[in-house]
């Protein structure tokens, strides 16, 4: 369901039959109670249909696939082969990570430093700020809080893709801040963002 090389996931979209979607255009992730094994987060997602659908995306799906670490297949343009590119991606990723570079980053306001993340920690996403850039508020894997970076989209859908620089809404916010999609969208209109730089060494 997700492709590596497209860097998009498929959903089905009543209009269209298929919905092919890239990171940036999910809307709301929901992790479902229940199943562990893996997690499972119930996605919001704007269609090119112009609607917006939802669907289920397990974890390893969320944060593995997109790594190459899910068994999928690539076409390997050096012997124009499809080859499996866990050994490829995954290999890679592994090196890029022990050698402190970070698939997704944000800047965690409320600890005033960048942390790694991961995309099951992203919450609310919405087209933001300057054209093609995106609003994302992401749940800190360490501190728990939520900050909202404004970010490209580049940096949401493309592993080790780190923008120099993000945006950061200069506000804590408590958990019942940002009860709907449209209280964040609200937020990202009527909000100040203070530039802080992305480096995690
Ligand atoms: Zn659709
Ligand atoms: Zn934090």
């Amino acid at each position: 369901m997700y492709d590596p090389i497209s860097t998009r996931y498929t959903f089905s979209c009543p209009a269209h039959g298929e919905a092919r979607v890239m990171l940036h255009d999910f809307r709301e992730l929901d992790r479902l109670d229940g199943a562990t094994h893996p997690s499972v987060y119930r996605v919001r997602y704007a269609c090119s249909c112009g609607d917006e659908h939802v669907g289920l995306v397990a974890h390893d799906e969320l944060d593995w696939a997109p790594l190459g670490l899910d068994g999928a297949v690539f076409l390997n343009l050096m012997t124009d082969r499809l080859e499996p590119a866990e050994v490829e991606f995954g290999d890679l990723a592994a090196r890029r990570i022990g050698a402190g570079e970070w698939p997704w980053s944000f800047f965690c306001y409320p600890e005033d430093r960048p942390r790694p993340v991961f995309p099951s920690m992203f919450w609310l996403l919405a087209p933001g700020g300057r054209s093609g850039s995106v609003g994302l508020a992401v749940r800190c894997p360490a501190c728990l809080r939520v900050s909202i970076n404004i970010v490209s989209a580049a940096h949401v859908d493309i592993p080790f893709h780190n923008d120099a620089a993000v945006g950061v809404v200069d506000h804590v916010f408590h958990d019942d801040a940002l009860r709907t999609i449209e209280d964040f969208r609200a937020e990202l209109d009527s909000s100040a963002f203070d530039a802080r730089r992305l480096e995690l060494q």
